[in-house]
């Protein structure tokens, strides 16, 4: 594998790597910052502005990653900073109801026709592990069908990912996830509706729900082929089942109202979390009004938060939600549509295979040139040439998601100057991707 020599160029943040290796595991709190799959350095930022990042060791990157999705107005947008800080100042957390948890839920009812009641959570995780929680106790039923490379959180049974092949059992993927709780599990093949139908077909009265990216961006961008959501959310009304569209990272990313904004398909259930908690933690389930009716206190299926609608985190997701307009989308697909042509341009000279795929304005490069449906695909593309292709946008001032397998995301605040600094950037990085080896 080719890696510049980068890795020794960032003293700062290999320092404050140590110490952290010292005090936690792999020195990072969530495991795709720490570099494992392209090599080197994690940069440690200390502060963000618009579209840049800045690293501990004072380089300036244009920020591609933007925390995973959720700093969808740049980093320091003056009014949700302002949100925050009126926020702060009349207290942080209660442990009571309050208005600002009311009104971000009023938004985003208001913003997302199928959202008919909303129980905010703090994180992608609690939202997805609520809702299949919530399904199961609705039907009454076990199995749940998800779908490989599709990634929904930490939770136990969905991190379950291995087992192509129609209804297969899951084994659990990671130690710590028992028999019981990953064999619950159908896990599929992407945008495959045969072996949706098929796993109905062994499983009559079993399968409790069908949960699935609303567009999947954790395997890279890999859109869901025309009807393939509609056909979920056929054969689970068929069959009895919830369809659960899991719009954590699309929601209020890909339209005013997320992923349903752009293919109209009706889930039962959906979950949220990114760009609604304006860059706190902040995160939400919800859907059909008599489905929300089962949870405590209306209902019986149990679930509760100490920080759940934290103030200052409502303020920040309020806020984020009520700048993006039509035309902060528009400007996300212009700019989404340029960087994707300069890439295209730049692998193009240097003769690198490589399809560019997009899901509105998210969007991620494989290296291959067939189209990507679903995981196997994802993985036959030869992501030792995305190692190199990172390390050169790094060196360049460019900061993209660590890993092949990720959705690149971008904000409002790039701008002109960002565009030409990743317009600069590219020739090296498509040099480097083409003369790459496995
Ligand atoms: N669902 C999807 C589609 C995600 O992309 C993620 C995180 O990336 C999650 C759930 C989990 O969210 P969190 O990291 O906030 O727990």
């Amino acid at each position: 594998m080719t890696v510049p020599s980068y890795p020794y160029e960032a003293p700062a943040s290999q320092a404050l790597f140590d110490r952290a290796a010292a005090v936690t595991p792999g020195g990072v709190n969530s495991p795709v910052r720490a570099f494992r799959a392209v090599g080197g350095t994690p940069r440690f930022m200390v502060s963000g502005s618009g579209p840049y990042l800045t690293d501990a060791d004072g380089r300036e990157y244009v920020d591609l990653v933007c925390s995973w999705g959720p700093m969808i107005l740049g980093h320091g947008r003056p009014e949700v900073i302002a949100a925050v800080q009126d926020a702060v100042t009349r207290g942080t957390s209660f442990g009571t109801p309050g208005e600002g948890e009311v009104a971000l839920a009023e938004e985003m009812v208001a913003r997302v026709a199928p959202l008919e009641q909303v129980r905010l959570v703090s994180s992608g995780t609690e939202a997805t592990m609520s809702a299949i929680r919530l399904a199961r106790g609705f039907t009454r039923r076990a199995k749940v069908v998800k779908f490989a490379g599709c990634y929904h959180g930490h939770v136990d049974s969905l991190l379950a990912a291995a087992g192509s092949g129609v209804a297969t059992f899951a084994l659990p993927d990671t130690p710590g996830v028992t028999g019981a709780q990953a064999g619950d599990t159908i896990v599929l093949p992407y945008n495959d509706l045969d072996a949706v139908r098929a796993a109905f077909a062994a499983h009559p009265g079993e399968i409790a729900c069908v949960i699935t990216e609303a567009s999947p961006g954790n395997m890279g961008v890999v859109p869901p082929l025309p009807g393939f959501n509609q056909g979920l959310k056929d054969l689970c009304s068929e069959n009895g089942a919830l369809y659960v569209s899991d719009e954590v990272m699309t929601g209020f990313r890909t339209s005013k109202a997320g992923w349903f904004g752009v293919d109209g398909v009706v889930p039962d259930l959906m979950t949220f979390g990114k760009v609604m908690g304006g860059g706190f933690p902040a995160a939400a389930f919800g859907g059909r009004a008599d489905v929300m009716a089962h949870l405590a206190p209306a209902g019986p299926v149990y679930q509760a938060g100490t920080l759940s609608g934290n103030p200052v985190a409502t303020a920040a997701g309020l806020a984020q939600l009520r700048l993006l307009d039509d035309a902060a989308y528009e400007k996300l697909a212009d700019s989404s549509a340029r960087i994707q042509a300069l890439i295209g341009d730049a692998l193009n000279k240097e003769g690198v295979a490589h399809t560019v795929q997009k899901a509105s304005n998210m969007f991620s490069v494989f290296f291959t040139d067939r189209p990507v449906h679903d995981y196997e695909d994802a993985k036959a593309a030869e992501s030792f040439r995305y190692t190199a292709f990172f390390h050169a946008m790094l060196a360049s001032g460019v900061y993209l998601p660590p890993s092949a397998f990720e959705s690149w995301f971008l904000s409002t605040a790039h701008d002109e100057r960002a565009l030409e600094r990743i317009a600069d950037a590219l020739p090296a990085a498509a040099r480097a991707a083409a003369e790459a080896t496995a």
